[in-house]
């Protein structure tokens, strides 16, 4: 688990020089001692989600901790702030498994980088998302190809699932069936099958 840790401080990102570590902050809400829980709880018990959270931080992120679960396991929020459900991160989800909680990292992480690199004006919600998840895809990728295809896996997986079952008014959904057609999508496939 090191060298997954390693891989992704590696890989991940972007100019980690010159970015300024993030904090781990605690949402109101959620009390001093199970936020300390829980840190303890998935730097134990869930090293991927440890190490994807612990790259993401040194990327400049601040990570919130809420006990919030209506928002679902993760949210994004301007260029430096991400939202995590703990919810998802300390109950055993046979939905949510590891290797899915490190995708829908990518994926916020993946909101905070087009939040970075976009004016407001070229941004949309669909738009928003395809990034957000071909991100997430690309970084799977890169893991699989370095010995661990656990999250591509999940990345795949869900989202044909959500290309099927999803609101087709949804954000979400319009940018899976755009990305389904992409050469990032057959690589992706590609690689998993060739795993
Ligand atoms: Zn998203």
């Amino acid at each position: 688990m090191k060298l997954f840790g390693l891989l992704l401080a590696s890989i991940l990102f972007v100019s980690v020089c010159s970015a300024k570590v993030g904090k781990l902050q605690r949402a109101n809400g959620l009390s001093k001692d199970d936020f300390a829980t829980v840190l303890e709880h998935v730097e134990s018990n869930l090293p991927k989600v440890w190490n994807t959270l612990t790259s993401i931080r040194e990327n400049g992120v601040n990570v919130r901790l809420t006990s919030e679960r209506k928002m679902g396991p993760g949210k994004a929020a301007g260029t430096d702030q991400i939202v995590i459900s703990t919810f998802f991160l300390t109950n055993d989800l046979p939905k949510f498994p590891e290797d899915r909680l490190v995708i829908v990292l990518l994926h916020e992480f993946g909101h905070i980088l087009h939040n970075r690199e976009t004016e407001r004006g070229q941004r949309n919600p669909v738009k928003h998302e395809f990034f957000a998840f071909a991100y997430s895809i690309k970084m799977a990728i890169k893991l699989a190809e370095n010995g661990d295809s656990g999250p591509l896996d999940q990345v795949i997986k869900n989202l044909k699932i959500r290309n099927k079952s999803g609101k087709p008014k949804d954000p979400h959904t319009i940018a899976i069936k755009e990305l389904i057609k992409t050469p990032l999508w057959t690589n992706a496939t590609a690689a998993l099958e060739g795993d």
